[in-house]
């Protein structure tokens, strides 16, 4: 059996150890190395299980790809690092799935180019969970008869980008499907600053960021004499695993970049 040969960027992190988790329980799946800002040649399974498994952290991408073989880079880090991981990879002939959320529309039309010139492709998924998935998908449904709506997303206050990726990618898939409309009154007075949230496209997005949660989203339909609420709530990081797994798998068939699992559900 030939396995997929997988690195992951942000390794010890919060999403990075559930990766590592998922791909150690998956026979056609083989990790090879790991990147981290400060471990360098120590053993990550030592670190992360206090089991040694051979594999090391690097603390640089490209002496990484320089010393391992891969197939797929997996990507959870930060907003500030992620292009450059995807970029780094792509020109080494490793396909990128990327889970940090925070790329702009021009890193991503970048990134797309960047695909075409080397002839391969790239999952970028603001969300790997199949129910925000589908809540987005509702959402958009909804909106073609439910025009006016607002977006609340509760995340861990830990999370660096607002609003989410999760967020900013339902609101996009709304406005493919409503009619354009900027909504609440008129001469509406803001007494403080943002309390209105964030505005897209006319809607309003809401950021909660607090300890306790890991991430949720509303989205919150208004029509005569009605409301309808869509919810979705990841209450582990286990949940974004059968995702990632999945981009995983198909990410080396592809030749361009996909942007949402949705796709690879389809
Ligand atoms: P986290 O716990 O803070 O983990 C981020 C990791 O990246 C940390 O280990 C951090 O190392 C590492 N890192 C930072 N800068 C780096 C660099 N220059 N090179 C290598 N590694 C670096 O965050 P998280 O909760 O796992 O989330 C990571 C990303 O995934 C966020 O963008 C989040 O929004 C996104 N996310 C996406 C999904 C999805 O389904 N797509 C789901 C959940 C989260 P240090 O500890 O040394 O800083």
């Amino acid at each position: 059996m030939t396995q997929i040969k997988v690195t992951v960027a942000g390794a010890k992190g919060k999403m990075g150890q559930e990766v590592i988790k998922m791909i150690e329980s998956d026979q056609k799946l083989l990790l090879t190395g790991c990147l981290d800002r400060t471990l360098d040649g120590v053993d990550v399974g030592d670190t992360l299980f206090n089991k040694r498994n051979g594999i090391l952290f690097y603390n640089n991408i490209e002496k990484m790809f320089q010393h391992v073989e891969a197939d797929v880079l997996v990507d959870f880090t930060t907003p500030f690092t992620v292009k450059q991981h995807a970029s780094i990879a792509l020109r080494f002939g490793i396909s990128p799935v990327i889970g940090t959320t925070g790329l702009t529309e021009e890193d991503l039309t970048d990134l797309d180019k960047l695909c075409e010139t080397y002839n391969r492709g790239a999952v970028v998924a603001p969300n790997f969970a199949i129910g925000a998935v589908l809540m987005m998908k509702f959402a958009a449904q909804a909106a073609k008869y439910l025009p006016d709506v607002e977006i609340i997303e509760m995340h861990h206050d830990q999370k660096l980008d607002s609003p989410s990726g999760t967020a900013l990618k339902t609101a996009q898939l709304i406005t493919q499907e409503r009619v354009k409309k900027t909504q609440g009154h008129p001469n509406e007075s803001v007494q403080l600053d943002g309390s209105r949230g964030a505005n897209y496209e006319g809607m309003r997005i809401h950021s909660v960021r607090l300890p306790g949660y890991v991430a949720h989203q509303q989205v919150i339909f208004g029509g005569i004499g009605q409301t309808l609420t869509l919810r979705h709530d990841s209450i582990h990081r286990q949940s974004f695993m059968p995702g990632v797994n999945l981009a995983i798998k198909e990410v080396g068939k592809l030749k361009q970049l996909i942007y949402g699992l949705e796709h690879l559900l389809e």
